[in-house]
């Protein structure tokens, strides 16, 4: 006698009690041999799970799919240094987005009993493999923005085309934004000019301008120290105008150019740090206490139970770059990141950005690439921004 034929009810039973256990889900079978998202054996990760005739019964799939693949393979030429650290930083960035969006605003703890090792889909948004998040939306606002020879009111349109009509997002509709973006793009709707969009009181120093300032590093040749603080500025005072927002955003576009510019994690640290220590003294001398964790380098050596991933500006700030000093690979950031809890696409993007640059584009598993929803259009947005930068 063979094995029973289990029907296909029966075996997404067996799969969901199985999976509230939380052991590693088998079936004798696979839930559908068309399929090519499916992963032997196992019904969780089949794609018949998006259709409508799952039972209510079965929950959707939390859990890794390494099988997961691409037919639609995007090929990259980074063959120039440089090259390789933009598509790094925004590829890398966006990847860090992408593996959080399932996770976001879990607990440490929970992440401690069921780490991410793998892509995710579903969770907390209930999106699809490969959906990154506002970050990064916001992010490609600026890099457009920066590719027709950027003007305040291009980034304007382009953040009120992402709000309204769901432009530079995955499936065209913004399933999550920051309160105080919203309230910041609210405000450039009723005509208000952009640089007196963003808060300015204390409470609205969230990590919103921070998580989309990444592109000013890779054009910061291009000014003299005060022009590219004035720059870093206006664009957070778009969403963020508190001077906390602005100097977090000051330090990290500074590491991230320093970290393009070719130095190693600690060079570049030391010249971020000596460049807000010249530049910034006098008008952020009120902040300076707020950031002294950074500034005194105690984040190097500071307890992973004493880092807080939190939205809170100066919380991810810190997160990132604690990330960046305790793993020596993308990979490494990435999930630590995610398994941080919290706040997750935004500290795994904020890290996996500076890792992208620092390690460059080819040390981002490619499965993880190749699974970015709008992967070609992105690319050709960075193809534009690089021929910008050279
Ligand atoms: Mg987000």
């Amino acid at each position: 006698m063979g094995e029973k034929q289990l029907t296909l009810a029966e075996k997404w039973q067996i799969d969901a009690e199985a999976y509230k256990k939380g052991a590693v889900n088998k079936t004798s079978v696979p839930q559908c041999a068309k399929c090519r998202y499916v992963k032997k054996g196992d019904a969780l990760h089949c794609n018949v799970y998006k259709e409508e005739r799952k039972p209510g019964y079965v929950m959707f799939p939390h859990k890794e799919c390494p099988s997961f693949c691409s037919d639609d393979i995007l090929e990259i030429d980074v063959s120039g240094v440089k090259c390789d650290k933009i598509y790094g930083g925004v590829f890398g960035f966006c990847v860090g987005d992408m593996l959080g969006v399932p996770v976001e605003f879990s607990t440490r703890s929970e992440r401690e009993k069921d780490p991410v090792e793998e892509l995710r889909a579903y969770g907390t948004y209930h999106q699809t493999f490969g959906t990154w998040s506002d970050d990064t939306s916001l992010m490609l606002c600026l890099i457009d923005a920066l590719n027709v020879g950027f003007s305040q009111d291009k980034l304007k349109e382009n953040m009120i085309d992402f709000y309204t009509r769901g432009k530079f997002t995955p499936h065209g509709e913004v399933f999550d934004i920051g309160n105080a973006t919203r309230d910041a793009i609210h405000n450039m709707i009723q005509g208000i000019p952009p640089a007196d969009c963003g808060g300015k009181r204390e409470e609205d120093n969230g990590n919103g301008s921070l998580m989309r300032i990444l592109p000013l590093a890779f054009v910061s040749k291009s000014y003299t120290d005060e022009g590219l603080i004035k720059f870093v500025e206006n664009v957070s005072s778009f969403t963020h105008a508190h001077d906390r927002s602005k100097f977090a955003c000051i330090f990290y576009v500074k590491l991230a150019a320093e970290l393009f510019a070719g130095k190693e994690k600690m060079e570049a640290f030391d010249s971020a740090i000596g460049f807000v220590d010249k530049n910034c003294c006098k008008k952020y001398a009120d902040e300076r206490g707020n950031f002294e964790t950074i500034l005194n380098k105690d984040i190097i050596y500071t307890e992973k139970n004493r880092i807080r991933s939190t939205g809170y500006v100066i919380d991810t700030l810190e997160a990132a770059l604690w990330l960046f000093f305790h793993t020596e690979s993308y990979r490494d950031v990435v999930l630590s990141a995610v398994n941080l809890g919290g706040d997750t696409d935004t500290i795994a993007a904020l890290a996996g950005g500076i890792a992208g640059i620092y390690y460059g584009f080819r040390s981002i598993p490619d499965n993880w690439v190749q699974n970015i929803c709008r992967k070609h259009e992105i690319s050709d947005m960075i193809s534009t921004f690089c021929c910008g930068v050279f």
